[in-house]
């Protein structure tokens, strides 16, 4: 290959599942990763069915699901007093959307992703990082920090949370939650891990603090994580999220919350920052993808998910959009991918700033939301039908994504201000 259509920078789950949707349809494509492995850190990651979707259709379902797990429902639970809140039903959401929710280690995905790149022919680039990007007649070209160029028609940068390219478009910066991740993954043949229901996926939501579980691999591992925010953090200091603070966030827990804490990987954890929402990700031949466009918090799990649909969105309008010579008309695929694309992005991640804020409180408002959750039934799916529906492709497609569903209801908007 020598300068190919597309040039994908970040080998993350957004630009692999990018360059999969891109190089599906033909074109030549070639990703740059600045790491000298492609891997990805870190445990389970959760796929809604706007994401199991994309992988039947890319015909990665069935694989997907013999790595996960498939679970049977989700449950809240408060994670003082270890009460049920709310459920859903995975088995009617999945004949209501059509396909399943997942869970799945992180790093099997991202290797299913891989795989599917190398069968594709992608070309795949380590140890190459990014250091500028241009635009040039006809196209875009990228910088690398040994001084080479590299130059395609388009580029894509997916280079994550702290993206260079980002800054052609805005000069904003990470936005600090004060909250971090602890993560752990625990075999289930023994021990406290074998008595976990792996059917279930459950979020202990509590002040300031809130804890995940769910099964991974077939069930041979228990995946948990608990997220809590740091008074270091508040109080401005360097030092913050340290193991130290992770036990004194859960002294108020119930017992099941407390037992998993010792589960968890002491020597790593993630601070959580997102960002502000931009509404414009295309300069010229550079768009941006994944978080590089729209990292959220995690609390509606759908990041990695809006990633994967960016590059889906990119791939149905590259085939949509060919001229009668075979060409791609880019200047339409990248206008269809700035027209849908940022304002679904900026609503999830608006609303998992919101839905965090309602997890975390304390007190009154605490009880007050309890009060709410139990009132929702198992089978209302107003929360979700705007996120897990159709991945739309036009502005003007049959709304699920732009109808302006509520969050809750207006007494939850009330409860979090
Ligand atoms: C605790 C936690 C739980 C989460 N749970 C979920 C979940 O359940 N469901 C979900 O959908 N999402 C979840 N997410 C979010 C999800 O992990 C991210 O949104 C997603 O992984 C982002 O993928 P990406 O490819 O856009 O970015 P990244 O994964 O950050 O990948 C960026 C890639 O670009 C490379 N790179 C960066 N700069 C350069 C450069 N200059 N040159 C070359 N390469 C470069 C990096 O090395 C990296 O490989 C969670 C996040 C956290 C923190």
């Amino acid at each position: 290959m020598t300068n190919p259509d597309v040039i994908i920078v970040g080998g993350g789950i957004g630009g692999l599942g990018a360059a999969y949707a891109l190089s599906r349809r033909g074109l030549a494509v070639r990703v740059l990763e600045r790491a000298a492995a492609f891997g990805e850190v870190g445990a389970g990651i959760q796929l809604a069915p706007n994401c199991t979707r994309i992988l039947d259709d890319y015909g990665l379902l069935d694989e997907a699901k013999n790595l996960g797990v498939t679970p049977e429902a989700m449950i809240m639970r408060d994670a003082v007093d270890g009460s049920e809140l709310t459920r859903l039903d995975l088995r009617d959401l999945e004949r209501r959307y059509g396909f399943p929710y997942l869970v799945i280690h992180r790093s099997d995905l991202h290797a299913m992703l891989l795989c599917a790149c190398e069968r594709a022919g992608v070309d795949l680039w380590t140890s190459q990082q990014v250091v500028d990007y241009a635009n040039v007649t006809g196209g875009a070209r990228v910088t690398l920090a040994d001084g080479r160029v590299e130059k395609a028609r388009i580029v894509i940068a997916a280079d994550g949370l702290h993206s260079a390219a980002r800054k052609l478009l805005s000069d904003d910066e990470p936005v600090s939650s004060a909250y971090v991740a602890y993560r752990g993954t625990t075999p289930t043949a023994s021990g406290r891990a074998a008595e976990v229901d792996l059917s279930e996926v459950v979020v202990y939501i509590g002040p300031r603090c809130h804890f995940v579980h769910y099964g991974l691999r077939g069930g041979e591992l228990l995946n948990q994580v608990a997220v809590f925010e740091s008074p270091k953090a508040r109080a401005g200091e360097e030092d913050w999220g340290t193991p130290d603070e992770l036990d004194a966030a859960f002294a108020r827990a119930c017992d099941f919350v407390q037992d998993g804490l010792p589960d968890m990987w002491r020597d790593r954890w993630w601070r959580m920052y997102d960002r502000d929402p931009i509404m414009t990700w295309v300069d010229g031949s550079i768009a941006l993808l994944g978080d590089a466009a729209h990292a959220p918090l995690q609390y509606i799990a759908q990041g990695a998910i809006m990633a994967i649909e960016d590059g889906w969105v990119l791939g149905e309008h590259v085939a949509r959009h060919l001229t009668d010579d075979g060409t791609v008309d880019w200047p339409a695929v990248l206008a269809a991918y700035q027209a849908v694309r940022p304002e679904h992005c900026r609503r999830v991640v608006s609303t998992s700033r919101a839905w965090g804020q309602l997890w975390h409180l304390d007190g009154l408002a605490r009880q007050q939301r309890n009060v709410l959750l139990r009132e929702r039934g198992t089978y209302d799916y107003a929360f979700v039908d705007w996120l897990y529906g159709p991945t739309a492709l036009h502005p003007s497609d049959e709304p699920p994504m732009f109808t302006p569903v509520p969050l809750a209801s207006a007494k939850v908007d009330t409860l979090i201000g």
